[in-house]
């Protein structure tokens, strides 16, 4: 089954259950100056989440291309990307928990033919605030039932705090502010088994495994969102007459499912990609796996940003796409890789099915990623050149173009790389550099708040995304 087709079948799903498509929304929200990028399915739907009315109705489904800056330090494990798809189906004051958690599970079991066994959920645990979602709990324990197994509270569901199954727009309850909507969230996450060891091989294997732990045993696969309280001025939470539900699926992580890979990058989707970085590095997936998933997925993304209209540069969706594409490059350039464009080819061949503006916009994405690898490279030229004029001494350590050995430089000229040449730390010590880190922190910090300030409130969310680049792009080193 392509990624193609369980959109497709999703998109079918809901229809039938009277659901009405809405659009893709631009990955550049388009009057929102808080945030840089459309994150998830809802963003562009809070309005009517809070209340307004939908012209389609209320009951509501889409697959929007999402991108989510926070999840960059994430990036080089098995299950995460920047960019991904989002199915989502959304009920206005509609439905409920027993319409939504059964019509998921016969989605995934059903139409996606997922084995039942491999599926485990959460729910909330309930604090003083707010009880226990038994009504999940209910609902699952019968649907597993039907399909002949006996789930059991902390076998096959399990109850999580808030920090983990609890959603709204300021996180846990004590943090609402009156008037504000939020409620229990019913995560699905599919289990790749203990035979593969991916926990006694993961950096997690001193700590016990369960559904929520990061070692890419289990995947979140979907998220159920049920809006169901308002917090009151006196600061309690009462039940919201008309609940909404926000449904999420990631497309790429339902196909990890499907598939039974647990590896996103090896899946039929990006598995093509990874093939194409191999064939021009000559080098094997399974020796470079960190550097290889870097390069896959900030292309991956560059080729959305970029196909959108977006410019590398030091503001904004430009900074990130800069970076992106920078961090790439590093690595790939790391592995002695020689076409770059026979990637962004690969990404475009394997998202062209679902995502034909890339096939429409291919020359200029091409064109937006090679020039700014080209600039790069003047840069790091002229940085060089700038650092040998200034190390003389370091001249005599030459081998041929590169340098020998690492040398110290003041801060202030590892600075000067940084703001005249876009150098990120990182990116100065890979050329054979080292500084004072703890000075170089510091007076980073003095230049961001000095640009926050000059920057005032407009981009408050854009700020908080440039915070993800606090440390510059980490060039991975294997
Ligand atoms: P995780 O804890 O795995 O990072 P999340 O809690 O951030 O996921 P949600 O915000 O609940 O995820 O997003 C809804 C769905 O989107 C998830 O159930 C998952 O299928 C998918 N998803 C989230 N982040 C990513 C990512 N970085 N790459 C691929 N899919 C993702
Ligand atoms: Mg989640």
């Amino acid at each position: 089954m392509t990624a193609g087709q369980i959109v497709k079948k999703y998109i079918e799903f809901f229809e039938k259950h009277e659901h009405k498509r809405i659009a893709n929304s631009p990955l550049v929200p388009q009057n929102d100056p808080t945030t840089l990028f459309t994150s998830s399915g809802m963003q562009p739907l809070v309005p009517y989440l809070l209340g307004e009315t939908h012209p389609l109705g209320t009951r509501l489904v889409n697959v929007q291309n999402v991108f989510r800056a926070v999840d960059i330090e994430e990036i080089g494990d098995n299950t995460h990307t920047t960019f991904f798809r989002m199915m989502g189906n959304w009920s206005l004051g509609d439905y409920f928990k027993k319409e939504q958690l059964p019509w998921v599970f016969a989605f995934l079991t059903k139409d996606l033919k997922i084995d039942p066994h491999k599926l485990y959920v959460t729910v909330f645990e309930g604090n003083n605030d707010v009880p226990k979602d038994t009504e999940s709990i209910t609902i699952w324990k019968e649907l597993f039932k039907k399909v002949g197994i006996d789930a059991k509270e902390d076998e096959r569901i399990f109850a999580y705090p808030a920090d983990k199954n609890w959603w709204s727009r300021s996180g846990p309850p004590d943090k609402m502010p009156a008037g504000e909507p939020g409620g229990p969230d019913s995560e699905i996450f599919y289990d790749f088994g203990a035979e593969l060891k991916i926990h006694e091989n993961s950096q997690y294997k001193n700590v016990k495994c369960h559904v929520n732990c990061s070692c890419g045993r289990y995947i979140e696969i979907t998220n159920s969102v049920f809006m169901q309280y308002r917090k009151e001025e006196d600061g309690t939470l009462t039940p919201l007459p008309k609940p909404n539900v926000d449904f999420g699926g990631g497309l790429e992580r339902l196909l990890l499912a499907v598939e039974n890979q647990p590896d996103i990058f090896q899946t039929s989707l990006l598995g093509p990609v990874i093939t194409a970085i191999e064939k021009q590095t000559d080098k094997s997936y399974q020796k470079n796996e960190t550097a290889m998933r870097i390069v896959t997925d900030h292309i991956l993304g560059s080729c959305f940003i970029s196909a959108e209209g977006v410019q590398p540069s030091n503001r904004e969706q430009g900074y990130i796409l800069r970076r992106l594409i920078r961090r790439a490059f590093d690595n790939f350039s790391h592995l002695n890789g020689k076409d770059l464009s026979a990637v962004i080819e690969a990404v475009v061949d394997q998202y062209k099915e679902t995502d034909p503006l890339l096939v429409e916009k291919f020359e200029h994405i091409k064109y937006t990623i090679l020039e700014e690898v080209k600039k790069y490279s003047t840069a790091l030229d002229k940085a060089k050149a700038y650092i040998i004029k200034k190390y003389p001494s370091v001249s005599s350590g030459l081998v041929g173009d590169e340098l020998m050995g690492v040398k110290e430089i003041t801060v202030d000229d590892a600075f000067y790389l940084y703001t005249s040449h876009g150098l990120s730390p990182t990116q100065i010590k890979s050329l054979g550099y080292t500084f004072d880190d703890k000075a170089f922190a510091e007076q980073m910090k003095a230049h961001k708040d000095l640009s926050r300030k000059g920057a005032g409130q407009k981009f408050k969310g854009g700020l908080a995304d440039h915070q993800l680049w606090r440390h510059g792009p980490q060039l991975h080193q294997s």
